[in-house]
């Protein structure tokens, strides 16, 4: 495969894998550059493709196996020329896109949509052994809207919270500032709640030891300095001092709510954190062009598969969850 004759525009694209062919060639080369490989046993030692199937025979382990065995596509019945294109679409679209309408740009069903969306997104969690340093904004905030078809326990359970008809999630960012080689990134966690216990670890966990943070006020973060250079904004005071604030993060919070408000009609609170990981990715990415983000897209999807009955979190199976639906604000 020539990474040359893949198209820059998503007209392009759709027309370039509608081809079955060229998808297939497409994926061989992503997944196998030098040469394939048997994803079960690793041999080298494979019998020649048999067609119409596109299926090879491993001589190492004397399994079956194709291009989607091992990736996110593995069990799907649908084929390259929807997951492809699907894929360019997600990646690219910029404040994110709805299974309705990528049911409707690829001719499937909205809960094949779905479904797609989904899988899409666990391979945009990029960045997982990523470790933040220099200059890193830490800050929080809620996502959410208008509680809706609650029952009665749930609606009782709001009240004594205190948060009447709204539902809200706690999310923390981390960004680090933009460097000489880097632009600014994200990563962002869906939190049970805003204290110390599941905020500090984050920030543990993804900062390197003596970077300098920023965070406000907020308490949860007041025994940071034993390893971090940790300056604090009140926000009750100002909003900025010099470089110590915290507007990195509260530009990005408005990209994404922007980004959910626009096109999440309602989010299970459930599946949050895979709409995070997806905005999270298109901002890291934001300086690389459609081909570019498309293709590191395709280079994370091998290795990673979901199943159905795992990603709406049922072991057998079976119909969507039966939480409350959620409205974004
Ligand atoms: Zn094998």
């Amino acid at each position: 495969m020539d990474i040359e004759q893949i198209p820059e525009t998503l007209t392009g694209a759709i027309r370039y894998f509608a081809d079955a062919d060229k998808c297939h060639e497409f994926m061989v080369g992503m997944r196998w550059p030098n040469g394939i490989r048997c994803p079960r046993c690793h041999s080298k030692n494979i019998g020649k493709l048999v067609l119409p199937r596109r299926i090879w025979n491993c001589k190492g382990c004397r399994k079956q196996f194709t291009v989607k065995v091992g990736t996110i596509f593995e069990d799907s019945p649908l084929g390259l020329e929807k997951w492809l294109p699907a894929t360019w679409l997600i990646v690219n679209a910029k404040n994110g896109i709805s299974s309705c309408e990528l049911a409707r740009s690829l001719g499937v069903t909205q809960k094949t949509g779905w479904f797609m969306l989904h899988r899409i997104r666990l391979a945009m969690q990029n960045g997982g052994g990523l470790t933040f340093g220099g200059q890193v904004e830490v800050d929080e905030t809620y996502i959410g809207g208008r509680a809706r078809g609650m029952n009665n326990k749930q609606r009782e359970r709001r009240k004594r919270n205190g948060t009447g008809q709204w539902n809200l999630e706690p999310v923390q960012g981390i960004l680090e500032r933009t460097t000489e080689a880097q632009t600014s990134r994200v990563r962002l966690f869906h939190v049970r709640r805003n204290n110390r216990k599941q905020l500090e670890p984050n920030v543990r966990k993804h900062v390197s030891k003596g970077a300098e943070i920023f965070t406000d006020a907020l308490k949860s973060y007041d025994e940071l300095g034993d390893e971090y250079l940790h300056k604090v904004i009140d926000h009750a005071e100002c909003y900025a001092k010099g470089r110590i604030h915290t507007n990195g993060l509260e530009n990005f919070w408005s990209l994404l709510k922007r980004g959910l408000k626009g096109t999440y009609v309602s989010v299970e609170p459930f599946h949050l954190f895979r709409y995070l990981d997806e905005q999270a990715f298109r901002f890291n990415e934001r300086k690389d062009d459609d081909k570019g983000r498309f293709l590191k897209a395709i280079a994370s999807f091998a290795g990673k598969r979901l199943m159905y009955s795992k990603l709406i979190g049922q072991e057998d199976g079976g119909s969507l969850p039966q939480t409350g639906t959620w409205q974004t604000a």
